[in-house]
């Protein structure tokens, strides 16, 4: 019988990378042309791509079999996105990327916890993403959900108070700066939180990349009326 720890080892000892597909010679092969691998690049691409989507004129990407099966030996994404759940807001669809080209982390909110922030490293570690940009967007229900719990306090049922809480103290410091939208400056007030929090975390993951120039965090919101993300905490 299998001890319990050794079952342990036994998984640890497996690579991580073998767990999302192994880079090795044949991934460069896998980027595609138009990807630039380091963060002015990745930023240029997706601004690009989101200025041609909003103009409704974007080309389709390929979904074909043999774009599929290209990308079967690995991945080389050339962003990560934290985005929210939000059904108006897909990554892919508002940068014109297509297949193998956007790592995305995506919860209502788009906070970090502890899956979030492991699949970053992950994809800042191992898949070399040179930008991990922070996407939040206009009327988003669950900042909302945040400020209804500050100003009226509503309590959600079930796990949804507890992953609203992060935005909470976004919500407090957007009331606190005043002006006269509080929703939308909660949003990016959210945003700009986990991009500082992103930029500061400790782990070396996300430090040396970035002190190497290697890695920019960036934020942004989507507007779901015009269709156009504004970047934004860019340095
Ligand atoms: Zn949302």
């Amino acid at each position: 019988m299998i001890s319990r720890r050794a079952m342990i080892a036994a998984a640890t000892a497996v690579p991580l990378i073998s767990c999302f597909g192994a880079r090795d010679a044949r991934s460069q092969e896998m980027v595609p042309p138009d990807s630039g691998k380091t963060p002015d690049g990745a930023l240029e691409l997706l601004r690009e791509g989101n200025r041609v989507y909003a103009t409704g004129t974007a080309a389709e990407r390929d979904k074909s079999e043999q774009r599929r099966l290209a990308l079967l030996p690995s991945q080389s994404p050339v962003a990560a996105v934290v985005c929210c759940s939000d059904s108006r807001v897909p990554p892919e669809l508002l940068f014109g990327r297509g297949l193998g080209e956007l790592f995305v982390i995506r919860n209502a909110g788009n906070t970090v916890d502890t899956a979030a922030m492991g699949s970053i490293e992950y994809g800042v570690a191992v898949l070399k993403v040179p930008l991990v940009l922070v996407l939040g967007h206009q009327r988003c229900g669950a900042v909302d959900a945040a400020l209804s719990v500050v100003r009226k306090g509503t309590d959600y049922p079930g796990s949804i108070g507890r992953m609203i809480e992060p935005i909470i103290p976004a919500v407090l410091q957007a009331q606190q700066a005043g002006g006269t939208d509080l929703l939308e400056a909660s949003i990016r007030r959210n945003i700009s939180r986990t991009v500082n929090r992103l930029r500061h975390a400790s782990e070396p993951m996300l430090m040396t990349p970035i002190a190497e120039n290697r890695l920019r965090i960036v934020g942004g919101t989507y507007s779901l009326a015009k269709g156009e993300v504004d970047f934004f905490d860019l340095a």
